[in-house]
């Protein structure tokens, strides 16, 4: 699972803004404006068939600021991105 779900920067960082879009979840913001530095991801590939699936996340980030639970403030009742 993505750290950013607990990162106080979620709706302003702009690696998130690409995982979001690599996930084709709809965007926190439309313009980030926060660089994490030094983001660190891992991508998973899975293969069901003729389908090909790929799973990012950011595992590791010198910019992490841990605020538990932000993502689920801002999108209340709505199931945790995987
Ligand atoms: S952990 Fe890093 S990449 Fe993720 S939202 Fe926070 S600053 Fe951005």
């Amino acid at each position: 699972m993505c750290i950013c779900i607990n990162c106080q920067y979620v709706d302003r960082c702009s690696t998130y803004y690409a995982v979001e879009a690599q996930h084709l979840q709809p965007h926190l913001t439309e313009s980030p404006d926060f660089e994490a530095t030094e983001p660190s991801i891992n991508v998973n590939i899975r293969q069901d068939g003729d389908v090909i699936e790929m799973e990012w996340d950011v595992v590791g980030c010198e910019s992490f600021l841990a605020e538990p639970g932000k993502w689920s403030r801002l999108r209340p009742g709505e199931l945790l991105p995987t």
